[in-house]
């Protein structure tokens, strides 16, 4: 695990801040290449690419994570919007949000996750 000195700025701000990234900056918005997301921080598995989708936002976006134990979610009241917010439960790392307009075919659910949070691995055939 990488300590908070370690962390490149963007990452800080957004991991242990609970910032967000700039829509449509991210590396992984439209990276389609199959494999798993980690923690930026920790490593920990968060989502596979199996269950990435676009969803036009600007922000990857997945409709599970590859495991629900593997992230916390808690309420954000934060900015005067009731919002879910996604945090690694490893390490405590700000992800992002989940959202209830993801496509209905896989749940519903949609994962908006801030592409400096994730490293990806790519899975090799
Ligand atoms: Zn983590």
């Amino acid at each position: 695990m990488k300590s908070d000195q370690e962390l490149p700025p963007e990452l800080k701000r957004v991991a242990r801040e609970g910032g967000t990234e700039a829509p449509f900056t991210g590396a992984y918005v439209d990276n389609h290449e199959k494999g798993m997301y980690r923690c930026a921080v920790c490593g920990t598995e968060l989502f596979s690419s199996d269950t990435k989708f676009d969803s036009g936002t600007g922000w990857p976006s997945f409709t599970d994570p590859s495991n629900l134990e593997h992230i916390k979610l808690r309420e954000d009241a934060s900015h005067g919007m009731s919002r879910t917010e996604v945090v690694c439960k490893t390490c405590g790392a700000h992800l992002g949000h989940v959202f209830d307009d993801g496509p209905q075919e896989a749940g519903g659910k949609r994962y908006c996750i801030n592409s400096v949070c994730l490293d990806f691995e790519k899975k090799e055939n």
